[in-house]
Order: structure tokens, then sequence, then C-alpha cells
């Protein structure tokens, strides 16, 4: 998925799918497995794929709370008489018998009694004075019958290696019984953020001085991805500095992400540190916001060092960074397969002119009123403004040298897909 705009971005820049693409390639997934119990492993990724222990369903049952019946019993019934009731299978009872000349009141989820090849549910139903059943409707053979196995069958897999264990599978694992599961061990992350300009929340503000918001931002972020999070501060803009946290970071974590220093100016000494430490995969793509994104390892060799994810500065340039880029990149490494973007057409409420050199991601609101959706803008759109991104429901991809038009239709991605 590339938006064929090589001519015409800016010489230098990266493609922005073919950075994610590079990131997904170059990660090189953990391979430390832990077993653990089902009720600890949400948000975990299952190391292998796992195989359906037993059939689903276990044995033919009822879909329906009505009567079970053999139907050509009922229709040989003389004179319409009908059918008496015999038996009665509540769910959690065994298989059993259909008695000779009777049907079976069955309840939903009650095993199908032996003999009986027909559900009908109680409001098809009318009892008559002596008891016996009579059906309206059509009267299928088979009907309200859940198979045994028509889910899965034994030994089919059920769920594939690199699965993220959410809620839904681990019902699926718990429903055959599964109480523990074999997943990759958890991803560490060394975070730092630099600038000298950088202080805490909390504290008091002198002129020139920013709040480190990106840390507070990128903790979470990576919480929710399920990685164990080291923080490592912000480090002053010095490249001694730097090579210090640097050399902590590698030699503690699986992956490194900090921010700030990126871009090429004077103060930015992140990418002359990392080439000293390691290397460079690459500098700069072609998105906006989200421009000085550097990946890179710390180490002798990319094989064996630690990859760097160097995010930019700007607030809205560090989370776009980390959606379309770093998270997919987290991903990978922790085994877990990687989802496709999901986008789709939206009409624009509105015009601007377009971005020029790089695709530009606008922060946008999903206008429902009219019936199909329009976007709208969020709010200031400076990567320097978050008060637009946290109020988006999601991105407009404007690509290069394209104008915005009110009434034309663009791709939308929507934000709760990089949830987790
Ligand atoms: P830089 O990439 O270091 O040149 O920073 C670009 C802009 O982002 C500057 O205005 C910085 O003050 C700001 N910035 C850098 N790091 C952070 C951070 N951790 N939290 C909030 N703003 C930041
Ligand atoms: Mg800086």
């Amino acid at each position: 998925m590339t938006c064929h705009c090589a001519e015409i971005i800016t010489p230098g820049l990266l493609d922005l799918f073919d950075a994610r693409q590079r990131l997904i390639d170059t990660a090189t997934p953990i391979n430390t497995v832990e077993t653990i119990t089902l009720e600890q492993s949400a948000g975990r990724v299952l190391a292998e794929t796992l195989l359906a222990p037993l059939d689903m369903p276990g044995v033919d049952n009822s879909a329906m709370d009505g009567y079970a019946l053999c139907l050509a019993d009922y229709q040989a019934a003389p004179g319409g008489a009908g059918l008496p009731i015999l038996q009665r299978v509540p769910a959690g009872a065994g298989v059993m018998l259909l008695p000779k000349g009777g049907c079976a009141r069955i309840f939903t989820g009650a095993p199908v009694p032996m003999g009986a090849d027909i559900i009908v549910p109680q409001e098809r139903v009318t009892l008559d004075q002596r008891g016996h059943i009579h059906l309206e409707g059509s009267l299928v053979l088979g009907a309200n019958i859940r198979r045994q196995g028509e889910e899965t069958r034994i030994g089919t897999p059920l769920l594939a290696g690199g699965k993220l264990l959410d809620a839904a599978s681990i019902a699926l694992l718990a429903s055959h019984g599964i109480n523990a599961v074999t997943v990759k061990r958890r991803l560490r992350v060394a975070l730092l953020s630099t600038g000298d300009e950088l202080i805490a929340p909390g504290t008091a503000r002198s002129p020139g001085q920013v709040y480190d918001s990106n840390r507070a931002m990128l903790n979470v972020l990576l919480a929710q991805a399920q990685c164990d999070v080291l923080d490592l501060g912000v480090i002053a803009d010095s490249p001694q500095s730097l090579h210090q946290a640097f050399e902590h970071a590698q030699s503690v974590a699986d992956v490194v992400m900090c921010t700030g220093g990126v871009s090429v100016g004077e103060e930015d000494h992140v990418r002359p540190v990392i080439e000293q430490r390691g290397g460079l995969h690459f500098h700069g793509v072609a998105m906006k916001p989200g421009k000085p994104f550097a990946f890179g390892y710390l180490g002798a060799e990319p094989s064996s060092s630690t990859p760097l994810m160097a995010l930019p500065g700007n607030p809205v340039a560090s989370l776009v960074g980390w959606q379309l880029l770093a998270l997919p990149f987290i991903h990978a490494m922790q085994g877990r397969a990687v989802a496709a973007l999901q986008r789709y057409p939206v009409k624009a409420g509105f015009s601007q002119r377009g971005p020029q050199g790089r695709c530009e991601l606008l922060r946008v609101l999903m206008d429902w009123s009219q019936g199909a959706p329009v976007a709208q803008l969020a709010g200031g759109q400076g990567s320097h403004m978050l008060s637009a991104a946290s109020q988006a429901h999601g991105y407009l991809m404007i690509n290069p040298a394209t104008q915005v038009t009110e009434g034309a239709t663009y791709h939308y991605y929507p934000i709760n897909q990089f949830a987790a």
C-alpha cells in the first residue's frame, strides 16, 4: 500500500508506507515464551498455533427452547393425533434415547435425544387436552439442531500463533476448557525525552520551558501496547548525556524509544549519537506531521543490536509517528501479526491548500448529522497543537500536491485502530 507519490515527495524523505514496511520487515520477533494462566493472558501474544482439543459443539444440541421429536413419528400419528411428551431434557442432561412414539420437552443447549431429528420452537407448538403436541409452520429435518463439531473439529486450528489474546479469544479458549497458554514474553522498551526546555508536569513553568507531554503520552501508549516501560526521564541536549543514556537504555531494553532532538538543527544531537553508537536505517519520512522520524540501532551491527526509534519532539508529530510507524514495529517485535491499516473513503467538509512534498494527516472529526459521514477539521493543525489531536476521530490523508476540496473524497484512517 503506497501513496504512489515518489515523484512528488521531497527528495531524501521516505514514503510513509515504505517506511512502515521497512520497520515491520526489520523487526526480529522476541522468541522467549512463558506459560501463564488464561486469567493472566489478556493482551498477550499467543506464541504458537493452538489446535482445538475438542469438537465444538461437543454434542448435537438444541438451539431453542421447544420440543425434540422424530418428524416421521409425528407425521405417522393416526388422524393428526400429535405426540405425547414422554421426556424432559434440560441443559446439562446427558444424551438420552427418545422414547418411541413420543416427543421430548427440550431447552436451549440441551443434548438432542437419540432418535430425534428436529427441534420445533415452543412458539410453534400447541398442546391439546391430552397433552399431545401439535406443530405449526414449516417442518424441516434437522432444524434448530446445532451439530457436533459444526463450528470446530477436534485437531483443527483454533487460534494462530501471533494472535493477540483479547476478550473473545480468551472466551474461545475457555470454551474449549483451556486454562493455560504459552505466550511471548513482554517487550521491554526504554523511553526517554530529550530537551533542555523540558520540565515535569506539576512544577512551575518559567518562560521558555515546556512540560514534557511526550513522555506522559508514550508511557500510556506503550503500556496500552502491553510493553514494560523503562522510563529514563529527560535527557539534556548534549552528546555526552545522550551517549550515557543510550548506553544504559541499550543494555536494559529490547527497544529504545526517544523523542525530540532528531531534526537537523544545531541542538539536535540524536542523529549523530545514533550514528556513533550504531547506525541508521532511515531518517525523515514524507509525512506531516512526523517528518523527523529516525529508525536505527545501537550496537555493532543491526542483527545483534538494540533497535531505536527516534520520534519527533513536536507532540502531534510524536503521536502520529507512534501510531503509523512505531506501533507496527512494536507489534512485529512482540511476535504479533501486524494488522493492515484500516481506511475508507470519506468526503471532506472543508476546502484548504494541500501539502507540498509529503502526505498530510489532518486531524478530523466525523460528522454523521447528514446521514453519510463528512470529515471536519478537529481544530488547529499545527504539529504542536494537542487540542485537535485530543478531539479527533481519525486522520484524513491528503497526498502531496493535492488540494483539499469540500465534497471530494479522501482516505480516512480511524484513530481507534491504533488503540492497542
Ligand atoms: P525538537 O524536535 O527537539 O526540536 O522539538 C520540537 C518541538 O517539540 C519543540 O517546540 C520542543 O519544545 C517540543 N518538544 C520536544 N520534546 C517534547 C516533549 N517531550 N514534550 C513536549 N514537547 C516537546
Ligand atoms: Mg529539542
